[in-house]
């Protein structure tokens, strides 16, 4: 292998994840992250769906996963007053499917899963690094951070959220490798558009009003929670989301006092069928409010040696729990490519031509099904929060009795979940393909060879 080295820019568990595909694909990579060090407690529940648990196997993380997963089995519909619209065992129907399970985390535990484990993480991570202006050459990229630092590369992967940095400095020079400083004259490719504003995070378990195992979300007009309950590790994890009156594309940083106000709005709403938000919120061990982008960012996705993935080239809704299965997917089918283009000339270092066509390859693969993902998860927000009647009535009186969350399951996200890609060169030690049967990619010493349906 050349001695071709990625400049990963954000350490969110996508760029992590990047981290250990590049490792394992024997790939050279440094990760810059903005923030001074990894807030463990920060983040609501991230949960990763079957398709990407083949991903944890392949990296060898598995095994360590399932001793911090919260286990869950029923779905249950309330309305704003508690009582209950639906319950069902989607969520161990999951496994029954796939043959992995729907793996629920705390965000933090992932997180700190994904850097612990990361070999020679404490070299390869460098935090307190604000990737502020990148140059291009012929042989390679020079990353300027705020503190004057510089990192020398092959490519940057830029990973770096729904605001993403490198995602300006592609659209605002996308063919002209020059050097490239974002300014207040430098063109800005729209910012993404949210329509809802979230309050998530958890509090403490509180014993006998809720129910182990069960994830509770709370369907009424314009507004919809989601909580959690992980009695192994005393917390209970919220995520609130109300529509906004108008869409909008502000960047804002919520203060304490807005987001308290945003919770009493919200104080007497049930979270499960015997407790109110209020009564969860006053137990909040940690929370945050901001608004949720939607959307896949309309300027291309690379340019000269730079690529994007994660948030910061696709942003959606948070409640089908899509956003990073569907990152940690396009790192994935990125990676994959790059290998495949590295080995074939092991002596030399490709160009910028040859690179470009891999990162076109790779959005020509990813951005059709991230964009359903994106429209996916809207509706899966929206249906809930009852946009309008006919919501209102097919989702209190129809899908209850037609068992609406196990068709929805079978029907629409197993077939997301089946098309999922593993890495073409790492073997699954516990490979296991459900009853829905699962995409396969035959591994040889170099070669891919393809992807078979079985
Ligand atoms: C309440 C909630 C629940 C969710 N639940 C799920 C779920 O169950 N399943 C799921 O798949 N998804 C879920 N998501 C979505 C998921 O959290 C995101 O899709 C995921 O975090 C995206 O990861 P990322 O690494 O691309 O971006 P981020 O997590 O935003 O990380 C980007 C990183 O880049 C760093 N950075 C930014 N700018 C710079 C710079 N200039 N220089 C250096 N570093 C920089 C940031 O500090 C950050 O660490 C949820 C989201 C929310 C809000």
């Amino acid at each position: 292998m050349p001695a071709f080295k990625v400049i990963v820019v954000g350490a969110g568990p996508v760029g992590l994840v990047a981290g250990h595909c590049l490792t394992h694909a024997g790939i050279e990579f440094e990760i810059l992250e903005r923030r001074d060090d990894f807030d463990l407690n920060a983040g609501a529940s991230t949960a990763l769906w079957p398709d990407n648990v083949r991903v944890l196997d392949q990296l060898g993380l598995l095994d360590e996963a399932r001793t911090l997963r919260i286990p869950y089995h029923s779905k249950i519909c309330i309305r704003s007053d508690g009582s209950q619209i639906s319950r069902s065992r989607m969520l161990a129907a999951v496994e029954e499917l796939h043959g992995h399970p729907w793996m629920l985390f705390h965000r933090g535990e992932l997180v700190d899963l994904l850097r612990r484990r990361l070999p020679e993480s404490s070299t390869r991570i460098h935090t307190g690094k604000v990737v502020q202006s990148i140059q291009t050459n012929d042989k390679g990229i020079t990353v300027t951070c705020a503190d004057d630092t510089t990192h020398t590369g092959s490519m940057i992967l830029g990973v770096d959220g729904v605001n993403s940095t490198i995602r300006r400095l592609i659209a605002s020079q996308p063919t002209v490798p020059a050097a490239q400083k974002p300014s207040n004259t430098t063109p800005r490719p729209p910012p993404m558009k949210s329509s809802y504003v979230g309050l998530y995070g958890h509090s403490a378990y509180i014993p006998g009003a809720m129910e182990e195992g069960c994830f509770y979300e709370t369907h009424a007009r314009d507004m919809t929670f989601q909580v959690g309950v992980a009695a192994p590790t005393d917390k209970c994890y919220f995520a609130c989301f109300k529509r906004l009156p108008h869409p909008t594309t502000a960047q804002h940083t919520f203060t304490d006092s807005e987001k308290d106000a945003f919770a009493a709005s919200l104080a007497d709403v049930h979270a499960t069928t015997s407790l109110t938000f209020r009564e969860l919120y006053a137990r909040a061990q940690w929370s945050h409010m901001a608004y949720i982008e939607e959307g896949v960012a309309t300027s291309p996705w690379s340019s000269d040696r730079i690529v994007l993935a994660g948030d910061a080239a696709h942003k959606m809704t948070p409640n089908a729990g899509l956003g990073l299965n569907c990152g940690i997917q396009s790192v994935v089918v990125l990676v994959n490519q790059l290998r495949w283009l590295l080995v074939q000339k092991p002596d030399s270092e490709p160009g910028e031509e040859a690179l470009m066509g891999v990162f076109r390859a790779y959005e020509a693969e990813r951005r059709k099904p991230a964009a359903e993902m994106v429209k996916l998860s809207a509706t899966a927000m929206r249906a809930p929060a009852w946009r309008n009647r006919v919501w209102r009535f097919v989702d209190q009186y129809v899908l209850p009795r037609i068992g609406g969350d196990m068709l929805v399951l079978r029907y629409v996200f197993a077939m997301v979940v089946r098309e999922g890609v593993p890495l073409d060169f790492l073997e699954e030690r516990a490979f296991k393909e459900g009853t829905n049967g699962v995409r396969v990619v035959l591994i040889n010493e170099f070669t891919v060879t393809g992807v078979v349906p079985v």
